[in-house]
């Protein structure tokens, strides 16, 4: 049976491609009391797998939390996978406003202590003791009320790009830092202020309600669904969004566009802008928010530093970076010294620009995309041949990869067809040119894309 990804996430991506099929992303949680959650967790990997479902899930003895993408035409019997569960009978799935069919890549469900790392213990108060769930339409109702205390509990990278107005935005890089802080900050307000929170899906809020209650505040409120709920009713009932800017997600969009108002700084040179992105140097993968121009001038790098480092070849690149847990620093929080422009604190309600449009699909600059695979190698011509899946041009960089070719990265300067010079070769086309290293059969030729 298999229980984990056989496919690289390139691979998955060529695969969806090639499927044209429409994707939903969607996320969901439900907190509940699972005696197995490995048992639970195999479970879903093989119901999941079937269905062609992908994402990032987290599963624990308190519950489940998931972000995942389902193709569009399975999308019913994916809600029958969770409703075969008594506790996720008549889950609300969040499905996101944007869609991309690249979303998630892989399907990862990792079993964990909990489901949010929130620092709290769960022994000392009682979770069920939660605040009221509030609508949209309640919820602007009761931001009006000048006796409401907003608070947002997400991290302040996330509220950086996009918030409610007027809402409190701990300068905090994780939500259990925040709990103390809020509580601290909020001390004379316990009797007789509306204290009302959110968070991106309502997850946060869910656990974080009944803490402060326990606190002693007395009216507890949390937006239901989070900003993702809230932001699909204000679309269906035609309500006006006082959520301002952009709704951060921890998927390959890393944001979705709520109102075309743009509350952030580009990190390096200041200009209006509330794109995130990861910095190209993999050793480094620093989350920073950076313009078009900076882009194209740092190469996508955070730093003058980094913009070294990916110059440097390949092999001294994985040297320098040996011993460094990278992988785990993609959404590093962006605390760093080269960027002049992140800004701490509590964050403007004013926008400093508006989006020119509504539909950015925003991404991570994909790195490399397999566009062929070698056939053969002539020795003494010194010429190899690859079968191409995706165009390929004269003056592309590529890189060609294989478990004993390694990476080897260079210009095309030439490309034959047929025995023929060519500019661009398209799918299925043989071609040949000039490599000063032998090819072997396993190997795969990338593009690289900047
Ligand atoms: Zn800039
Ligand atoms: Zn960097």
């Amino acid at each position: 049976m298999q229980l984990y990804n056989t496919l690289s996430a390139e691979e998955r991506a060529q695969l969806i491609d090639e499927a044209g099929k429409e994707r939903l992303t969607l996320s969901f949680y439900a907190y509940a009391k699972i005696e197995d959650p490995k048992k639970f967790r195999d479970e879903l990997f093989i119901a999941w797998n079937a269905l062609d479902a992908l994402g990032r899930i987290y599963v624990a003895k308190e519950g489940i939390n998931a972000q995942m993408s389902v193709p569009a035409d399975h999308f019913e019997a994916f809600r029958d996978t969770l409703e075969a569960y008594d506790f996720m009978k008549g889950i609300r799935l969040n499905v996101a406003v944007e869609q991309d069919d690249h979303s998630f890549l892989k399907l990862t469900i990792k079993v964990r202590n909990k489901i949010v790392a929130d620092g709290l213990n769960d022994d000392t108060f009682d979770v069920t003791n939660k605040g009221i769930h509030l609508k949209a339409r309640e919820f602007n109702d009761l931001l009006e009320d000048p006796n409401t205390i907003v608070v947002d509990f997400r991290n302040h990278y996330e509220s950086e790009v996009g918030h409610f107005e007027g809402a409190i935005t701990p300068d905090v890089e994780t939500f259990r830092e925040s709990l103390p802080i809020i509580n601290e900050q909020l001390q004379d307000f316990k009797e007789d202020k509306n204290l009302l929170m959110y968070c991106t899906g309502g997850i946060r809020c869910e656990k974080a309600s009944a803490y402060f209650k326990h606190q002693g505040f007395k009216n507890v409120f949390q937006l239901e669904g989070g900003i993702i709920e809230y932001t699909r009713q204000i679309k269906e009932e035609g309500i006006e969004s006082k959520f301002i800017g952009k709704n951060f997600v921890f998927d390959h969009r890393l944001g979705e566009r709520i109102t075309d108002d743009i509350i952030a700084q580009c990190h390096q040179c200041g200009k209006p802008c509330d794109n995130h992105t990861n910095c190209a140097n993999d050793a480094c993968h620093l989350l920073f928010i950076q313009c078009d121009e900076c882009k194209a001038a740092m190469e996508n790098c955070c730093s003058v530093e980094c913009v070294e480092t990916i110059h440097l070849p390949w092999e001294e690149q994985v040297k320098l970076r040996k011993g460094l847990q990278v992988g785990n620093k993609v959404f590093r929080k962006g605390k760093s010294e080269a960027l002049i422009f992140k800004k701490s604190g509590d964050l403007p309600n004013i926008p400093l620009a508006k989006a020119e449009t509504k539909n950015i699909r925003q991404k991570i600059a994909v790195k490399k995309v397999l566009v062929g695979k070698a056939e053969h190698y002539y020795s003494k011509s010194k010429i190899a041949q690859f079968l191409v899946e995706k165009e390929l041009s004269v003056g592309d960089r590529v890189l060609i990869s294989g478990p004993t070719t390694g990476d080897q990265e260079l210009t095309i300067t030439e490309i034959y067809v047929n025995g023929g010079p060519c500019e661009t070769a398209k799918k299925g086309d043989q071609i040949t040119f000039e490599l000063p290293f032998r090819v072997r059969l396993s190997d795969k030729l990338y593009k690289i894309e900047l």
